[in-house]
């Protein structure tokens, strides 16, 4: 969906669709040049982090493998509760694996420090993260992320696979979610 349907629903257009496909580019020659001679398996997590897989992963010139986690952090509302559960794990073991987990967004850090732990003990050879988004200033706990698309501003953002209450994933930009839609 584009700006011009989604209307009054949108405050403001934070990345536009042209600039995700141009950073993803570079992200992924970086990628590439990084896990160059070595088997690279790919993790993204449901469902926000879809369509940042779907685009960084036809992005890459070489060989991956997919796997997807879907864990929970949220619940229906706008703020991170600290508890993590595991709603779908990985099909495969990846013991001695080269992994990089792919989210849609770093907010205070604390699914992705928990959930790089977590594959972390179990035997991989390196977990890295690439997140399309990642807000500075809401960090509550220090994440090494390797790859981030944009760094953003402290507030509530919609689109390229992130939801509210799981509308607005399908817009093909990022924008703040204007206030009457949640007020
Ligand atoms: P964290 O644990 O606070 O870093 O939150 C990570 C998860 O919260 C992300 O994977 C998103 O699913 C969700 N999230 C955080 N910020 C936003 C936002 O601005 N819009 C939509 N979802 C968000």
């Amino acid at each position: 969906m584009d700006l011009t349907t989604a209307g009054t629903d949108i405050a403001r257009v934070i990345v536009t669709g042209e600039e995700i496909n141009a950073r993803l580019q570079e992200l992924a020659r970086q990628v590439e040049s990084d896990y160059e001679g070595r088997d690279l398996l790919i993790i993204g997590i449901l469902k926000g982090a879809v369509m940042t897989m779907a685009d960084f992963s036809r992005a890459l010139n070489r060989h991956i493998e997919m796997d997807w986690m879907a864990v929970s952090s949220y619940g229906s509302g706008t703020k991170s509760s600290g508890v993590v559960r595991i709603l779908k794990d990985l099909d495969r073991d990846i013991t001695g694996r080269h992994v990089l987990i792919v989210e849609d967004i770093v907010d205070t850090g604390l699914t992705l420090a928990w959930l790089k732990s977590n594959l972390e003990s179990r035997g991989t050879q390196s977990v890295e993260i690439l997140t399309m988004l990642r807000k500075p200033e809401a960090a509550k706990v220090d994440v090494d992320v390797k790859y981030v698309g944009f760094d953003i501003p402290k507030e509530f953002v919609i689109g390229y696979g992130l939801d509210f209450n799981e509308k607005y994933r399908n817009l093909d930009f990022i924008g703040v979610l204007a206030e009457h839609v949640y007020q």
